[in-house]
């Protein structure tokens, strides 16, 4: 195992959380739907990796009730899905980064996903690739910027990263990054499994 990654486990161990380190997302897949009851209802929210590893469909085809908004088509229905996640028994999310030091750095342009990660559902798993480890706050946060634009241009925003590929902390209406949280460990009151997995996984 690399340093790297061996570092990040130990770091989250010691900030509290658990953690689970898979060489390849099909094993994960494997223990993400065993952690998961099929009686819970699951929240999911904005992430491309959960949308790779198919945990959505999997978990409603086993019959979990699934509330996504990226799910839904209209505005309204968007916004029922993200009230209804944020008050499911689990939480499936991934982090735009992750530290050395063991802490979830994220940036958020609603804030439901967020604020979900420490607060509402009683459990919250956070899957991550190897690709979004980051030495410390201040390089998670670089990390965040750097690849910022990649989601501009997946919602078709018209925010200057989506044209320039570099962050102007713009005043744009469709502005995406208005909260930022740091969980440095684990919040009382809830529990939080992170998945580590060896692979690239989202950006
Ligand atoms: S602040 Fe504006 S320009 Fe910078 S990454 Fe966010 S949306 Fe893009």
């Amino acid at each position: 195992m690399e340093q790297k990654i061996k570092n990040t486990i130990d770091n989250l161990k010691k900030n509290n959380f658990d953690v689970k380190y898979f060489e390849n997302s099909k094993d994960a897949v494997q223990e993400i739907l065993l952690e998961i009851h099929t009686e819970d209802v699951v929240g999911i929210g904005g992430s491309m990796t959960i949308k790779e590893l198919q945990l959505d469909a999997l978990l409603k085809e086993r019959g979990n009730t699934v509330h996504w908004h990226w799910l839904e088509k209209t505005p309204e229905d968007m916004n029922k899905a993200r009230q209804f996640a944020a008050q499911s028994d689990v939480y499936l999310t991934s982090t735009n980064a992750l530290t050395q030091d063991g802490k979830l750095v994220n940036t958020d342009g609603t804030g439901n996903r967020v604020a979900a990660m420490f607060y509402g559902p009683k459990k919250t798993i956070v899957v991550c690739g190897v690709n979004k480890l980051a030495e410390d706050v201040d390089s998670a946060l670089e990390r965040i910027e750097m690849n910022a634009y990649k989601n501009a241009r997946r919602l078709k925003l018209s925010t200057p990263c989506a044209i320039n590929e570099s962050c102007t902390d713009c005043s744009s209406p469709q502005r995406m990054c208005n909260i930022t949280t740091i969980i440095r460990k684990k919040p009382m009151q809830k529990e939080i499994t992170v998945i580590l997995i060896n692979e690239e996984l989202g950006f």
